[in-house]
């Protein structure tokens, strides 16, 4: 596997050393060599994987493209991981409509007790409701959706080629965007982390990604992340500007987005923050997402590799830092 390296720093210490009868010889400057090394992430394949979702057609609930595109992201999942978990359960809507959803879950290194959760919903909004000129438009939801789920399946084929001393979970949440359709918002997430795969379940800290994959996005500081899990903020931001992904990684203030973290946090109690493109320091404005959000116009047409590359080297340069720490 090829390899880039994250960072590569020369640290110097100051230290004294001591001769064997304990005197002090003085400082002297040790230097002390630290790197880590992670697989290249290919945006390519992310790309193409969000292509594969959004060909199935919207992933609207109760739809063949719905089922479809479970089928083949526990296919992928299962090629990939040491295990994967469909996690299956419904809910029913105000107009009474029965709904059946999955949530996959897919686990690599079982053994490892020290764990990290990635996460993103898989499912696409009923209708383009932001649309005006048709609000009962389908869309694609190749970033809302597809996004993270298409560099969640990248990242799952890097950890699948090594074997590392941590654990990751990923998991691909159903019904996340159905809210005020009849339905609540979350539901995969509220599932998850009231009946969660394993009994005792826990990780040491969770990544959402949702809406990763759009051309210029920004991902501010989101409310809940921060409130929540605020030194997860800084390793994440901190890895993105290491890694010259400044651009997109902003310190700016983002608003409280009811998402998948939100319940991770509450119910599951594991700090997850949320990587979400949003306007920052939109808070004063009538929408602080960017104007495809819920419209036909979020399309592959916005979709931007270097985008994905800036959310999935961020991710994947973490994660073997992490790993670095428990050799
Ligand atoms: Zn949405």
């Amino acid at each position: 596997m090829r390899s880039n390296w994250i960072y590569f720093i020369l640290a110097f210490s100051l230290s004294y050393s001591c001769d064997q009868s304990g005197k002090s010889e003085g400082p002297n400057i040790i230097p002390e060599v630290s790197f880590v090394s992670a697989p290249n992430f290919n945006a390519d394949s992310a790309y193409l994987n969000i292509q594969k979702q959004v060909d199935f057609g919207p992933r609207v609930p109760n739809s063949p493209a719905h089922d479809h595109c479970a089928e083949y992201l526990h296919g992928k999942m299962s090629g990939y991981a040491d295990q994967v978990i469909i996690q299956e359960f419904d809910s029913k809507s105000q107009s009474g409509e029965f709904y059946r959803f999955k949530n996959i879950i897919a686990s690599f290194n079982l053994q490892a007790s020290r764990r990290i959760l990635l996460g993103a919903h898989w499912d696409t909004r009923m209708k383009a409701d932001k649309f005006t000129e048709d609000p009962s438009m389908l869309f694609d939801g190749a970033n809302d959706g597809g996004s993270g789920v298409g560099v969640l399946l990248e990242i799952a084929r890097l950890l699948s080629q090594d074997s590392l001393s941590i654990g990751v979970d990923i998991i691909l949440f159903d019904a996340e965007d159905q809210g005020g359709l009849g339905l609540e918002w979350c539901l995969g997430s509220k599932y998850w982390s009231n009946n969660k795969h394993q009994s005792g379940y826990s990780a040491y800290y969770g990544i959402l990604l949702d809406m990763v994959g759009a051309k210029n996005a920004t991902f501010p500081h989101e409310y809940y992340s921060i409130q929540f899990a605020p030194s997860i903020v800084d390793k994440v931001w901190e890895e993105a500007h290491r890694a010259g992904h400044s651009r997109y990684f902003s310190y700016g203030k983002g608003g409280a987005i009811e998402d998948d973290h939100y319940y991770v946090n509450v119910n599951a109690k594991i700090p997850m923050i949320n990587i979400i493109d949003m306007i920052p320091d939109g808070s004063n404005r009538a929408d602080a997402f960017k104007s495809y959000h819920h419209r036909p116009s979020d399309n592959m047409d916005i979709i931007s590799k270097e985008t994905l590359n800036a959310v999935g080297t961020t991710v994947v340069n973490l994660i073997y830092r992490e790993n670095s720490l428990v050799l």
